[in-house]
C-alpha cells in the first residue's frame, strides 16, 4: 500500500489495484477534512456525533478525489457479523459485514478506525467485496464467507480473487486478554505479562483467505497502523470515545454517473 499524496486529500491506495484498468480503490486518511477535534479533520463517520453538514463535506471531499458519484455508494450497517450482502439499492443497507456486488452500478464503502479493511476483487467478472473485519469478525471468519459468497453467488474461483488488506491496528498496538486471544491461537504472541497478549489480525484474515482457497501471491497484508500512525490515521483505541472513522471505497469506474463529478 502506499499513501498517495498528489491529490487532496491523500488517499491510500494499492499498486495491485491501480494496474487494473477501471477499478477504483481507496481508503481514507484523516487529513484535509474539515471537522474539527476529537473528529480532526476527514472523519467519514456517519454513526458518529459529527455535526452532519461537515460529515456530508467530508464524504464529498473523500469521494471527488476517489472519483466516485455518491448517488451510487453503498455501505453496510457493521455490526461485526458474518453476514455478506448484495445491495439492490444506494445507500444504507441493514445490518452485515461485507457487501458484494458484480459490474459497475454499486461502489461499496465501509467506515473503519482500527478494524481490518479487506477488499477483494475478481477482475474478469467485476466482482467486488468490501470487508469489514473486526476481532469478532475476523474470529468468526467474515474472511471466508467472503469468499464463499463470491463462489455460490457469481460462481468466482477463489484462485482468481485477489486481496489487499487496508490500514488497522496491528500487533505492536493490538493488545488483548486472555478470553480473546484464545480465538487466534496461531496469530497471537505474547504480550507485556501473562495476562496480555497481542493478535495480529492480517496474519488471521491471510490464513482464512488461504484456506478458502484463496492464492498466497494474490494476498497483500502490509499494512500501516492505525494507532502508530497518528499523522495519517484516527485510532478508536488510541484516542477512545469519541473518534473519527475511514472510510474505504471499492468500485468500477462508471463513465455515465462518475463524469457528473
Ligand atoms: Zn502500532
Amino acid at each position: 500500500m502506499i499513501i498517495d499524496h498528489n491529490i487532496s486529500p491523500p488517499l491510500v491506495r494499492w499498486k495491485t489495484f491501480d494496474a487494473i484498468p477501471g477499478l477504483i480503490a481507496a481508503f481514507s486518511t484523516r487529513l484535509d477534512g474539515v471537522s474539527p477535534a476529537p473528529y480532526e479533520s476527514l472523519n467519514l463517520g456517519l454513526a458518529t456525533d459529527d455535526n452532519p453538514v461537515r460529515l456530508a463535506e467530508n464524504r464529498q471531499i473523500f469521494l471527488g478525489a476517489a472519483g466516485i458519484d455518491p448517488t451510487r455508494l453503498v455501505w453496510a450497517k457493521q455490526e461485526h457479523t458474518t453476514t455478506v450482502l448484495t445491495p439492490d439499492t444506494p445507500g444504507a443497507q441493514g445490518s452485515c459485514d461485507a457487501l458484494l456486488t458484480q459490474g459497475n452500478r454499486w461502489a461499496l464503502a465501509a467506515t473503519f478506525a482500527d478494524c481490518l479493511p479487506l477488499l477483494l476483487v475478481e477482475p474478469e467478472s467485476q466482482t467486488l467485496c468490501m470487508v469489514h473485519a473486526g476481532w469478532r469478525g475476523t474470529a468468526a471468519g467474515i474472511a471466508r464467507y467472503a469468499v464463499e459468497a463470491m463462489q455460490d453467488k457469481y460462481q468466482i474461483t477463489p484462485e482468481k480473487i485477489l486481496a489487499v488488506i487496508g490500514p488497522h491496528i496491528l500487533p505492536c498496538c493490538f493488545e488483548v486478554g486472555t478470553n480473546v486471544a484464545e480465538q487466534f491461537p496461531d496469530d497471537c504472541q505474547p504480550g507485556r505479562d501473562a495476562a496480555h497478549w497481542q493478535v495480529d489480525l492480517a496474519g488471521a484474515n491471510t490464513r482464512l483467505l488461504k484456506n478458502a482457497g484463496v492464492l498466497p501471491e494474490h494476498i497483500n497484508a502490509q499494512a500501516l497502523c492505525t494507532s502508530c500512525e497518528s499523522h495519517y490515521f484516527f485510532s478508536h483505541r488510541r484516542d477512545g470515545f469519541p473518534s473519527g472513522r475511514h472510510m474505504a471505497v471499492l468500485a468500477w469506474h462508471n463513465t455515465e454517473l462518475d463524469t457528473q463529478l
